[in-house]
């Protein structure tokens, strides 16, 4: 634990006594390193950063916090789109340092604290030839990822992230800690598969796991078309996805091609309709199943290769670093209408900088299968999650960047379902909390009502609570 000037003289003295971590304070050196999330566009100042070393560091800042009518924020990996890991005048309560992972290579389950990021589950299960559903990117926080959802290359396969939770630990508005799980505290357990940080603070996750590839090593990686080619890729592409096995995954963008290796040297900086592919079942079986991929059209470059999973995982991860202006608009999307494609191809050709990009993912497979209300995560029906994204390094960006993606959304929004995943959205409101959870929005808030009444937990995609507790 370490101390300073500042926190003797203030209430945090006394927080800063109790706690194993560290806590940080305005002055203090490490503020404003530790103040800054993932996204460069959030500029927020807490009265104190608590980074836990346990359980009982997360029990006793709730408890500090509480009882002294401070706000809580909950930091996992602060990738939020919109920044809620931390917030200004809260006690921030920083997970990062809770990095552990356990795997049950016999059991195929992998016990991951809080504050892993997906690159230390993959870490720690790809070395066994598992892997559990995560999301693109292994910078990305396991927490906030896995309480919106979790969206991912194995989601045709193995479902959503939250298909794949068997246990969550948390530590309740009240400080005190339960487990969560179809056989304990089912409703809460229902209510963090998608319901995001609204119910607690969650300190460990418990996920089952499945074997992948050969050995952890996949086929994957991306095929990439002429920006012209657009609506006859997409077109194709609707209609092929839905066809493939499910051993075989692809989210397609609209991009420009990074100006680095290992992309040659004559298509960097081209705008470009992409499609990251991933394989996870038998090789021997890949040809054959790879083959509609590998000769459709005529690619810019066919980038698939063997390779482990942990690699596909971390293959954006630096051409995305932490600390860019980022804009974010979701919708979720049924179909991809000839109506939408025409909205792609207008804004594709108006990409406003290197790094922003719009993506689409499948949510179909088994993550269709498990019925909308099984859990909190509601959008089941067998289409795309969309993401539209505005980046770029430079903050003097950020008016064009979000402009575009705005103007890009609302054409597009009318070809959508009508509400977007949480884990995409910014500071967007109620009403589209509300189009997010769809259906279970009500029951989401009866659940709230039992374990959080006071909305402690309110620095997130908020669910208010009912006035009446869950049956
Ligand atoms: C570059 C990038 C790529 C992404 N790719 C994907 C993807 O492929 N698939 C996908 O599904 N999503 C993806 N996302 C979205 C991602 O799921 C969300 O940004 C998510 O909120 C990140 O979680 P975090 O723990 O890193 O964030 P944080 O900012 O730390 O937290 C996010 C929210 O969760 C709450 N929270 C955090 N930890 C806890 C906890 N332990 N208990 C309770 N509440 C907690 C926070 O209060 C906050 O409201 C991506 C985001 C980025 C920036």
């Amino acid at each position: 634990m370490t101390t300073s000037t500042a926190t003797a003289t203030a209430p945090y003295g006394e927080l800063a006594a109790t706690v194993r971590g560290e806590v940080i304070l305005p002055g203090d050196p490490g503020y404003d390193q530790a103040r800054a999330v993932y996204n460069g566009m959030i500029d927020k100042h807490p009265a104190a950063l608590a980074r836990c070393r346990d359980t009982a560091d997360i029990v006793t800042c709730v408890r500090f916090a509480r009882s002294r009518g401070i706000e809580i924020a909950v930091r996992g990996g602060g990738h939020n789109a919109a920044g809620f890991g931390v917030w200004d005048d809260a006690l921030v309560i920083d997970l990062s340092l809770l990095r552990s992972t356990t795997v049950n290579p016999y059991g195929h389950t992998v016990r991951v604290d809080a504050g892993c990021t997906w690159g230390d589950v993959d870490h720690a299960t790809v070395a066994f030839g598992m892997a559990t559903p995560s999301g693109f990117l292994a910078s990305t926080g396991v927490a906030g990822l896995t309480l919106g959802g979790g969206i991912g290359y194995l989601a045709r396969r193995f479902g959503l992230t939250v298909d794949n939770l068997l246990a969550a630990d948390v530590v309740l508005a009240d400080g005190t800690f339960v487990t969560a799980s179809e056989t304990s505290h089912p409703d809460l357990f229902w209510a963090l598969r998608g319901g995001g940080g609204n119910f607690g603070i969650v300190t460990s996750f418990t996920f089952r796991c499945h074997d992948i590839g050969e050995a952890g090593t996949i086929i994957g990686g991306p095929v990439l078309y002429d920006l012209a080619d657009t609506p006859e890729v997409m077109r194709w592409y609707r209609e092929l996805v839905p066809s493939l096995p499910e051993e075989l995954s692809g989210w397609i963008a609209l991009l420009t091609i990074p100006p680095a290796p290992p992309f040659p040297e004559q298509l960097w900086g081209r705008k470009a309709c992409g499609i990251v592919w991933c394989y996870t079942g038998p090789h021997d079986r890949a040809d054959e199943v790879l083959e509609p991929v590998r000769t459709y059209g005529s690619p810019l470059l066919v980038g698939l290769q063997p390779m482990p999973f942990t690699v596909l995982q971390s293959a954006f991860d630096a051409l995305y670093p932490a600390g860019l202006q980022w804009y974010w608009k979701t919708d979720f999307f049924e179909e991809i209408s000839d109506t939408a494609i025409d909205v792609h191809v207008k804004y594709g050709a108006q990409l406003p900088t290197g790094h922003s990009t719009m993506h689409m993912y499948p949510i179909d497979g088994a993550a269709s299968r498990v019925p909308a209300d099984a859990t909190a995560f509601a959008y089941r029906d067998g289409g795309w999650a969309g993401v539209i994204v505005g980046v770029d390094p430079d903050p003097a960006n950020a008016g064009r960047i979000s402009r575009w993606a705005r103007e890009y959304w609302e054409e597009l929004h009318p070809t959508s379902v009508g509400g977007g995943y949480v884990n995409f959205l910014m500071n967007e409101g109620q009403d589209q909390v509300k189009a997010s959870y769809r259906g279970n929005y009500d029951r989401l808030a009866r659940v709230k009502h039992r374990y959080d009444p006071d909305n402690v937990f309110h620095i997130n995609q908020n669910i208010q609570p009912a006035s009446e507790p869950s049956p």
